[in-house]
């Protein structure tokens, strides 16, 4: 029987990717689309768009499956708030299942990227992990016990919007927080982090690229510190260690087995995710820091593209018998 296909559609807090994927996990017709300032109406429409041209190379397509960066009802499908999107108190299963005429599955972007390393990636075979997604802000989901921990009705686990420091810089987005997780670390902080060094080491490589290019994204920053910049080296450094110290408090309240790093700064690699470990082996407790590990994602920046194409595979399979894994 030939593999079924869906459309996986990740969206992140500045961009969206999505492709069509089949159940061997390889991904065709692949569709990118940046958000750039669009209103509800607009961005609905950009996910409307992304499916239906991916849909235009892959007809055969029965359902969708979409990973949002939002507080997503499990059971309703409805967006009840976004930190980076105008998805507050949105119908989007029905809104996209009527404007689509497909199958619609809808969860969290970060739920979605640890479901996709639960049953194929880093976390295969674990009982007990935390997904870190870094990308323009902090994505977070929990795998408790073998199963994905979604809270009374599905907004759990957002852990970017733990405080961190009680008196730091306002979390960027809508969150009414400061200090938050979200923050201090993400790949817009190794960006922020990065200008901020290159203004004390003006002669460094980071010191003139910002003054050629006006500014940094984290993107940006690894490339130089990836080219052997110290002073780009610093700022991920920095970032690195203040995830570490996020860390602590995962690994203290959550005892996991592995901590799975993904998002676009997780392009970084060891330059970010070393300086985190040695802080987790400092100052998180024991037992539990001899036990964590501390990885990138299996699928990289992929992971919650592919986890939203195995929730629509899911809605396909016959009752009970979604593979192994199941998150619901
Ligand atoms: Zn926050």
């Amino acid at each position: 029987m030939p593999s079924r296909r869906v459309i996986g559609i990740d969206a992140g807090g500045t961009k969206l990717i999505g492709g069509v994927v089949d159940e061997a996990l390889a991904v065709r017709h692949r569709v990118h689309r940046t958000w750039r300032g669009a209103d509800r109406q607009e961005t609905l429409d950009i996910f409307v768009e992304a499916v239906e041209e991916v849909r235009d190379a892959a007809p055969d397509v029965e359902a969708v499956g979409f990973g949002i960066p939002a507080l997503v009802e499990w059971e309703t499908g409805v967006s009840r708030w976004s930190n980076h999107l105008p998805l507050e108190d949105v119908p989007f299963r029905d809104l996209m299942s009527e404007r689509l005429g497909l199958r619609v599955a809808v969860d969290n972007d970060t739920n979605l990227a640890l479901l996709a390393e639960h049953r194929r990636g880093a976390a295969r075979g674990a009982m007990h992990a935390v997904m870190i997604s870094l990308g323009t802000g902090i994505g977070s989901g929990l795998l408790l016990d073998g199963r994905i921990y979604r809270g009374a009705v599905g907004v759990a686990a957002e852990l970017g919007h733990v405080v961190l420091d009680l008196h730091g810089p306002d979390c960027p987005g809508s969150c009414p927080g400061r200090g938050c997780f979200e923050a201090l670390v993400s790949g817009r902080a190794i960006g922020t982090e990065g200008e901020r060094l290159a203004r004390l080491q003006p002669e460094s490589a980071l010191g003139r690229a910002v003054a050629a290019e006006g500014g940094l994204s984290g993107w940006r920053v690894t490339e130089l510190a990836h080219d052997g910049d110290e002073a780009a080296r610093q700022a991920v450094t920095e970032v690195g260690r203040r995830l570490g110290a996020g860390l602590v408090g995962v690994v203290n309240v959550f005892n996991p087995e592995l901590i799975v790093i993904g998002g676009g700064a997780v392009g970084a690699g060891d330059l970010l995710l070393e300086p985190a470990r040695s802080v987790v082996a400092e100052r998180a407790l024991p037992p539990s820091r001899e036990l964590v590990r501390i990885v990138p994602a299996h699928f990289g920046d992929e992971s919650g593209m592919l986890g939203a194409a195995l929730l629509a595979l899911d809605l396909l399979a016959p009752a009970g018998t979604a593979s192994s894994g199941a998150s619901s």
